[in-house]
């Protein structure tokens, strides 16, 4: 099984983006948000009460590594889940991307999809929600990563990419095995009835060791759960089995560090978050610790005195 990158359309990577390119998806933008009328505006300012469930909120004002670990579960290293979104939030997200799917349609507005990937969903930025996520990647995602994905800039994110993917009949049915263009993904169910959807992980890794074979302590599957958040780093290989039966929709939030891109650029030894590169560079200090043991040994031998007496 091969690893797509999986990336967004339209690309907002601040760092490698062209002016013109920025101000066309800016006027794209504008364009949406002008016309479109929201169906409930109160999901476009962050009303941290009436978005989160309780012990999320209390973890999030704690803020200790205890705190957040006695709401997380981590059921394979690096997939962290956590119950975060209130029922009726989610709800009103599904009926929002679907009041926009059919303003989309009415007018017959050409809009950008999500990614590469999904033929469905809708970028929430597009459409007026880019600084209500920009608050829930800073002050409630931002948080965690720091504590748990610091070494993919996890302490630095500063820009992101929103969206909602819906699955099920008329819509995708499944999402191919991939990496995020993100540095740590927020991927929440938001339902409704479904069945199938499971979620595939396969190992953390870098551009160089993407079709790598998984471990199998790599091989995790993931039942998703409405309201129910599973964090990842973006280099986490992974991907969606079929939804078989229903309706299920995910709101997905990409989190990027520009300073972490920025450094990748000129990365020149081996990633410290890829899983193959941490093996090979083990391997590496392995052979070269046997090495200097058997030099060290070798020349204490008499073959190898200053006065070379072994010489036939
Ligand atoms: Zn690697």
């Amino acid at each position: 099984m091969s690893a797509n990158q999986g990336n967004e359309n339209g690309g907002q990577d601040n760092s490698t983006q062209g002016a013109s390119t920025k101000q066309l998806h800016k006027e794209y933008r504008e364009r949406i948000i002008s016309t479109y009328r929201p169906l409930h505006r109160e999901l476009y300012q962050m009303t941290p009460g009436s978005f989160f469930v309780p012990s999320f909120l209390n973890a999030i004002s704690e803020n200790t590594e205890e705190g957040f670990r006695n709401i997380i579960s981590e059921p394979s290293p690096g997939v962290l889940t956590f119950d975060m979104l209130q029922p009726q939030f989610c709800k009103m997200l599904v009926d929002e991307a679907e009041n926009f799917e059919n303003w989309v349609r009415e007018t017959r507005t050409r809009i950008l999809r999500p990614n590469t990937m999904n033929a469905y969903g809708s970028v929430l930025d597009d459409f007026g929600m880019e600084r209500m996520l920009d608050k829930l990647m800073k002050d409630y995602i931002l948080p965690m990563s720091t504590i748990f994905f610091p070494e993919v800039g996890g302490a630095t994110l500063d820009y992101h990419h929103g969206y909602v993917v819906e699955y099920g009949t008329n819509r995708d049915d499944h999402l191919d095995f991939h990496v995020d263009d993100s540095e740590v993904t927020l991927n929440v169910c938001l339902g409704e009835l479904f069945t199938g959807g499971e979620m595939f992980f396969r190992g953390v890794r870098c551009d160089k060791h993407l079709d790598s074979e998984s471990e199998s302590g790599e091989i995790y599957n993931y039942s998703q759960v409405p309201g129910r958040a599973v964090l990842h780093c973006g280099y986490h290989r992974h991907g969606a089995l079929s939804t078989t039966s229903g309706h299920r929709a995910n709101m997905l939030l990409w989190c990027r560090s520009s300073v972490f891109r920025d450094m990748r650029k000129y990365e020149r030894n081996a990633s410290s978050w890829c899983h193959v590169c941490q093996k090979e560079k083990e391997e590496k200090q392995r052979r070269f610790a046997v090495q200097r043991t058997s030099s060290q040994t070798d020349s204490s031998s008499p073959c190898f005195s200053q006065t070379d007496s072994c010489s036939p």
